[in-house]
């Protein structure tokens, strides 16, 4: 199943440089803001740790087997480490070299590779994805799904788990949407390009819509360009950075304009991966300085509402909100205060939640292939989101959402998890 290796440098094009490595001084003052750590409470499961075992693997005195790969696998990619790390030092570009170099030499089981081939593949033919969505919608709403779930069966082939946190497919996939231009409402303040998403195409097609709505309310023309991809986030956290590179290029040329003041997305996940789109295009020359200038143009859309200013709703959301911050907006694009500014701006009863930046376990499929930490990670959130009492849990990511969902469904809480642009658009729709 496993293959040990210890690879030579040219093999692995995109290892972590010593500039990466150098920064960590070993303080430990990343430990306690590390989910892994603060579960299993292992040196070797913490940013510390796994830096050490990335440099030991990179000086040739590491092999890249099943320990080294168990230790890196189990990492959520949050980048706690890097708001709590004093000396600045880039965890997520180590880890993400890291995984590069695992799949460049190291075997994976072939369940686990052929899972891998396929998904990662579908994520960029946006036809093939729609024809697999459409036969798990079918799965979904034929009673396939609750036969299955009642004979086990799903238990028995190891796919519970993908089962039970897969988002329920929608009836009207966002692509046919693409290549549409929406006026703004009123005066025009700003012209957007709006990127779809993946999954968020086939399963949250209306928080696309939503998007649009609220945009276009605030004076913003938005057009959703029709030659864009997938973001390439997925690709790029598990390793799979040539994939990653092609779905930049083909974003740059689908949405790199200058009719658009802005790249706008409403995806946490997505908007951290564009706006580091250089360094995954840094050794391209005919790409490299479209990839500075993209990230520049890429915006959260929280983020770019806030600084838009926000028309005023004429109602007022009468509820008591409590917000998740999503790991990939506030430590991977250090957007913080904007969410709570629009949620504040709804009038409604806004709450903190204790440790509202720690990781609810999502992390892409993680809560999926490392499912038991997850859950552990899941829990804990949990305990503080019920101190709230909130009636909302607002968020802004699509993973967090489908996330805290089944959080909140296993603790039996009254609560729903809403994407903050939802809450603003439901406002002003009343
Ligand atoms: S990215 Fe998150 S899980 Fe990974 S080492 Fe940093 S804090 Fe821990
Ligand atoms: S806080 Fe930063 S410098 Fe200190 S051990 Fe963690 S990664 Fe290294």
């Amino acid at each position: 199943m496993t293959t040990a290796a210890i690879p030579e440098p040219a093999t692995s094009p995109d290892r972590p440089t010593w500039d990466l490595y150098s920064k960590c001084i070993h303080c430990g003052l990343c430990l306690q803001n590390c989910p892994t750590y603060r579960v299993l409470g292992l040196e070797m499961d913490s940013p510390r740790g796994r830096i050490y075992q990335v440099l030991e693997v990179d000086e040739g005195k590491l092999a890249i087997g099943e320990s080294f790969v168990t230790h890196i696998d189990r990492c959520l990619a949050c980048r706690a480490c890097e708001t709590a790390c004093p000396s600045g030092v880039q965890y997520g570009r180590i880890v993400e070299r890291a995984r590069a170099m695992i799949e460049q030499n190291y075997e994976r089981s072939w369940p686990a590779r052929l899972m891998r081939a396929r998904g990662y593949r579908m994520l960029r033919d946006f036809k093939a994805l729609a024809r697999s969505a459409r036969l798990v919608r079918f799965y979904q709403r034929s009673g396939l799904q609750s036969l299955a779930r009642a004979t086990g069966i799903l238990k028995l082939l190891g796919v519970d788990k993908l089962d039970s946190l897969s988002p329920r497919i929608e009836d009207d996939f966002f692509f046919r949407e693409f290549g549409t231009r929406y006026p703004a409402k009123g005066e025009t303040r700003a012209r957007v390009a709006l990127l779809g998403g993946c999954i968020a195409s086939v399963a949250f097609a209306e928080l696309n819509r939503a998007t649009i709505r609220v945009l276009c309310e605030n004076g913003v023309e938005v057009t959703v360009p029709l030659e864009q991809g997938c973001c390439g986030a997925l690709h790029a956290h598990a390793g799979l950075r040539d994939e990653a590179r092609q779905m930049a290029r083909r974003n740059i040329d689908a949405l790199l304009d200058e009719r658009f003041d802005a790249i706008v997305t409403n995806a946490a996940g997505c908007g951290s991966t564009m706006k580091e789109y250089a360094d995954l295009l840094e050794s391209d020359p005919a790409y490299a300085a479209k990839a500075k200038q993209f990230e520049h143009k890429v915006k959260d859309v929280n983020e770019f509402l806030a600084a838009l200013g926000l028309r005023p709703p004429v109602r007022k959301l009468s509820q008591r909100v409590t917000y998740q911050d999503p790991c990939h907006l506030a430590h991977g694009q250090r957007i913080r205060s904007a969410p709570r500014e629009l949620l504040r701006a709804l009038g409604a009863d806004f709450v903190e939640m204790p440790h509202a930046d720690y990781c609810c376990g999502s992390a892409g499929v993680y809560n999926v292939v490392q499912n038991k930490l997850a859950m552990q990670i899941l829990d804990a959130k949990m305990d503080d989101v019920t101190t709230t009492h909130a009636d909302v849990l607002a968020t802004a990511n699509v993973g967090c959402m489908l996330q805290l969902r089944a959080g909140v469904a296993q603790r039996g809480l009254k609560m729903r998890v809403q994407h903050v642009i939802e809450l603003l658009d439901e406002v002003y729709r009343a």
